[in-house]
């Protein structure tokens, strides 16, 4: 190369580059400023509440969604609709110790676990951990009531475990013809959660409910001691069949090539017994707001955003399956997916969802992040949260990676509340999402291409996503190309 032509290339790398570093300063700033984000989680936390599929709760999340996004300044907005195959309530979930000693237990049903009638006088077995060993050790299981321990939870394996252990469990439980299953509470002082093992929106093969730790644990010492515990229970859930949810989508125009796009998600559905604060109403408020952070900053993105609130997400991402599937001919087009789902935990970085080829050009556009030591990046593949359609359909994905902080002791827990929610942390984080999303949908050449299925078959084996995929049985659909990239 001629030196003068080099020296102009440099120029314009330089120029190039300080443009994108200038708009990344005028994101960040438009987004730590004063804005309705406190006002808009108060009203979903504390007026919608708890927004279960199915519920009026989750009309009013979207209608809140809807406005909100339009005065965050959206140049769009609208609603799209998909099927989750049953709706489920709970009822009045009862069980109490009548022998050797009577006393009532404290617990709620598991979610989308089928009902059981009330029943008295029933056997209840201690099968330890849930294990083949734990069920050998138990003897006949046939007609009783199953009390699973657990570990309390402390760390994010711990709650991969939680997950990850319950499918055997099930079928263990299922095939020796068990009654219900009782899983104590992963978390002390009696507090209780909604947990599902159902991830598909179908109702679950056997009844199943989380009991209060001290009171699970009260159980398995008078087991221990020698004494038959028998309980009456009745878990009255209500279940019907199919029922429409709907995620809601605002977007900003890219100004030079308007038919590729990034999404920026989060959900917006949640659990009932608290009302969503940390899962995930926090980050349903913020993808509002890093709409209104970038719309504010006078600058438009190359290629179009989509600020999407997921629903359906708590059910085993049902809404963001969905709209992977129903927008599968032009993911050709998507340049980039970032979904944030941990609360307020302090974002360290993004989990890139097995992709070392993104790395490079992924470490330039989170480069203004390092003045929030939020730009550590993680080649993990994970199942769990909205980015996961989209991974399976090859399109570059970015997932927040946070600390723990007090999601984990809140999770699904009748403590999940506005309260609990830091919104100096939160505004930080506007900053962080916004200024990713923002580089994707700007910089001059996409992050990385859209992955083959072989190619995302690969990820998936040096990830070990596989074996996560298998127990629940997604591997499956993958293998029958019912899921993911044809
Ligand atoms: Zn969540």
């Amino acid at each position: 190369m001629h030196k003068t032509a080099l020296i102009t290339f440099a120029c314009f790398v330089l120029a190039a580059g300080s443009v994108a570093q200038d708009n990344s300063a005028r994101i960040i700033d438009e987004a730590l400023k004063p804005s309705p984000i406190q006002s808009n989680l108060e009203r979903l936390t504390d007026q919608v509440g708890g927004r279960v599929p199915g519920t009026p709760a989750m009309q009013n999340a979207i209608a809140w969604g809807v406005d909100a996004l339009k005065v965050a300044g959206a140049d769009s907005v609208h609603t799209e609709e998909f099927t989750i195959p049953q709706s489920w309530a709970e009822g009045q979930t009862q069980m109490a110790a009548v022998a050797p000693t009577a006393f009532k237990l404290r617990l709620v049903s598991v979610a989308w676990a089928p009902a059981l009638a009330p029943q008295r006088h029933i056997a209840v077995a201690d099968v330890g951990d849930g294990s083949a060993q734990g069920f050998a050790q138990a003897g006949e299981v046939a007609g009783k009531i199953l009390l699973v321990h657990s570990e309390e939870m402390h760390k994010w394996e711990d709650l991969f475990d939680e997950y990850l252990r319950a499918p055997d469990i099930i079928s263990r439980a299922v095939e020796q013809k068990a009654l219900a299953i009782a899983f104590q509470s992963t978390r002390p002082n009696d507090l209780l959660y909604r947990h599902t093992n159902s991830i598909t929106g179908e109702i679950d093969r056997i009844p199943q409910v989380v009991v209060a730790r001290e009171d699970a644990a009260r159980i398995a010492r008078l087991l221990a001691s020698g004494q038959q515990v028998y309980a009456d229970v009745a878990i009255p859930n209500v279940v019907g069949g199919p029922i429409k949810s709907a995620n809601v989508v605002g977007e900003l125009k890219g100004r030079e090539k308007p038919d590729e796009f990034v999404v920026l998600g989060a959900h917006l559905d949640s659990w009932e017994l608290g009302t969503g604060a940390l899962d995930n109403g926090c980050n349903a408020a913020l993808v509002i707001d890093a709409l209104r952070a970038i719309k504010a900053s006078g600058v438009r993105p190359r290629r179009s955003m989509r600020f999407i609130l997921f629903s359906g997400e708590e059910q085993g991402m049902l809404g963001s399956e969905a709209y992977a599937m129903a927008h599968r001919a032009e993911l050709d087009k998507a340049a980039g997916v970032a979904v944030i789902d941990s609360g307020i935990g302090r974002v360290t970085g993004f989990s890139l969802g097995g992709r070392k080829d993104v790395v490079p050009a992924a470490t330039t556009l989170v480069a203004p992040l390092k003045q929030f030591d939020a730009a550590t990046l993680t080649t993990d593949a994970e199942w769990g949260t909205d980015h996961f359609d989209f991974m399976l359909e090859g399109v570059p994905t970015f997932v927040a990676n946070q600390e723990e902080g007090n999601y984990l002791i809140n999770y699904h827990a009748m403590s999940d509340t506005y309260d609990k929610v830091d919104i100096a942390e939160l505004k930080k984080h506007v900053a962080e999402m916004a200024e990713l999303a923002f580089a994707l949908a700007d910089s001059p050449d996409r992050v990385g291409p859209r992955l083959t299925r072989a190619q995302i078959e690969q990820t998936m084996h040096e990830t070990h996503l596989d074996d996560q995929m298998k127990v629940f049985g997604i591997w499956q659909q993958w293998q029958a190309g019912k899921r993911g990239r044809q």
